[in-house]
């Protein structure tokens, strides 16, 4: 797989791509990475990528020609069009399954913003896709970038040491993870589980289910609508609430 991203602040993927898994995705050649600087596709000598808002207002708006001569520039000669998805607080929200879905596009053109943005021509005529990391706003595209590319490449097979962390991890089920414990056993006074020590596979996989469903319950109850859930889940679902019941009345 791989990403290019068009970025006026290059230097800032520098730590985030030499470190970790990351770095390691990189040096195994499971991924590949172009970090492009948006002004060297600007078309002046004063390097502009930027200008006034037409109608007035405060801001400067990124310019269309340098972002479109940057794409047409790295794809050149490429028989197959890339993915390219614009970072903006206006996209639709990043979730597993969206972080699913790029990870089958073979190669993704990631576009970070700045200042008030994109002129609209942008959106319009070069980008397939808006992705937003959240419904804040943030100073630019860089860390929402970077938020995509972890999310994706950790899912790239041999990314990761152990295979079934990405399959297990909150969300990937439609639940929120189990809790995790490791060693000592006993820490201040606070024991770790006794099923986790039992050694009794069956048992441990049905106490994290529960646990699963449980913590999904307390914590994000509107991802059980959509979580594909067995008739034993559905029963200890029901359990747990009428337990609640009887706590709270
Ligand atoms: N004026 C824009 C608006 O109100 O929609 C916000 C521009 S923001 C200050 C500058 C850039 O940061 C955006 O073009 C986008 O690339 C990036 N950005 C900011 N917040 C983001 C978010 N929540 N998700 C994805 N990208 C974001």
């Amino acid at each position: 797989m791989k990403f290019d991203v068009l970025t006026l602040f290059p230097e800032m993927f520098q730590g985030f791509l030499s470190s970790s898994i990351m770095k390691r995705a990189i040096e195994r050649k499971k991924v590949s990475v172009s970090v492009v600087d948006i002004r060297e596709y600007s078309t002046d000598k004063h390097r502009t990528v930027d200008d006034a808002p037409y109608g007035g207002g405060g801001g400067m708006v990124l310019k269309p020609e340098p972002l479109f001569h940057a794409v047409e520039d790295i794809t050149r000669g490429d028989t197959e069009s890339p993915h390219v998805v614009m970072m903006s607080p206006q996209g639709e929200p990043l979730t597993q399954k969206k972080v699913e879905s790029l990870a089958r596009h073979p190669r993704l053109v990631l576009m970070c913003g700045h200042y008030e943005g994109f002129d609209e021509r942008i959106r319009e005529h070069l980008v397939d896709e808006e992705v937003s990391v959240g419904d804040y706003v943030l100073t630019g595209g860089e860390l929402p970038a970077m938020v995509v590319m972890d999310s994706v490449i950790r899912l790239i097979p041999g990314v990761l040491g152990n295979e079934s962390s990405a399959v297990q991890d909150s969300f990937a089920t439609g639940l929120l993870e189990y809790p995790h414990y490791t060693r000592p056993a006993e820490f201040r006074g606070w024991t770790v589980p006794d099923v986790l020590l039992s050694g009794n596979h069956a048992q441990i996989d049905r106490w994290r289910r529960r646990e699963s469903l449980k913590r999904t319950a307390a914590r994000r109850p509107d991802l059980l609508e959509f979580a594909e859930l067995t008739d034993e889940d559905r029963n200890y679902l029901l359990d747990l609430k009428k337990k609640q019941g009887q706590t709270e009345g």
